[in-house]
């Protein structure tokens, strides 16, 4: 009689540790895909030093073109000047002047030109990155794609199985049942049936050495459920298994 009800409540244990394990497995879905979204921001920000950098650089070059304007418009004063002056050392002064503006406005333009090559690599560094951190992200894109219809499938069958439960439990002894759920609200492993080798007379679950004579007991009548006097679980003989 006992038998029966073994392999029914044998049945429910197996069915109770997968709802178990997916339950553990969609309540960590939520972190794993909040750290992929976290995994995006941060292959977002290695672009930001060099974005930074580019804009800087970029406003130097106006700085520096706004300043060759300026003393442009010196040098158009200083040749319209030119042509009113008096004296010859008002003349020579002027064309000083204007030859040093001149003078700097070269070493203002070779100083652009050093800017828009640093640009120019600095956009071509930032294109490669940017195909690098694309590249990454689809990935990531995949990965959390993967990880939510993972999510749908589970609790699907989460369902499923528990609706199954359900089913396994209203067929087995009310008696049996009850004792069970007891058993099992105060173990923290699920494991309510704890299987008896013949060559090993401990409690697998609680490493207890079982007292002789009901080691032997439990041998001797695999149709029976017993319980440990330590931790309180079934116990029965491997052979049900
Ligand atoms: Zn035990």
């Amino acid at each position: 009689m006992d038998k029966k009800i073994i392999e029914q409540l044998l049945k429910l244990q197996e069915t109770d540790k997968r709802i178990y394990q997916l339950e553990k497995k969609v309540s960590q879905y939520p972190t794993e895909v909040m750290e992929l979204e976290e995994q995006k921001k941060e292959e977002l920000k290695k672009l930001d030093s060099i974005k930074k950098e580019l804009k800087k650089l970029n406003s130097e070059k106006k700085d520096k073109e706004l300043d060759i304007q300026e003393k442009r418009e010196k040098i158009q004063k200083i040749e319209i000047s030119l042509n009113n002056v008096k004296t010859n050392r008002e003349y020579r002064e002027l064309l000083r002047q204007k030859a040093i503006l001149e003078k700097e406005i070269l070493n203002i333009e070779d100083k652009i030109l050093e800017i828009m090559e640093k640009l120019e690599n600095l956009e071509n560094e930032k294109d490669s990155l940017e195909k690098e951190i694309n590249e990454k992200l689809r990935e990531i894109d995949e990965e959390i794609e993967k990880k939510n219809s993972a999510l749908e499938k589970s609790k699907r069958e989460l369902e499923d199985l528990k609706s199954l439960r359900e089913n396994l439990a209203k067929e087995i002894d009310p008696q049996f049942i009850s004792k069970y759920e007891l058993i099992r609200s105060k173990v923290s492993d699920g494991l309510v049936i704890a299987m008896i080798d013949d060559n090993n007379d401990v409690c697998p679950a609680c490493f207890i050495v079982l007292p002789p004579r009901l080691y032997s007991d439990i041998l001797k009548n695999p149709e029976k459920l017993f319980i440990c006097p330590n931790c309180g679980r079934f116990l029965c003989s491997k052979e049900n298994v």
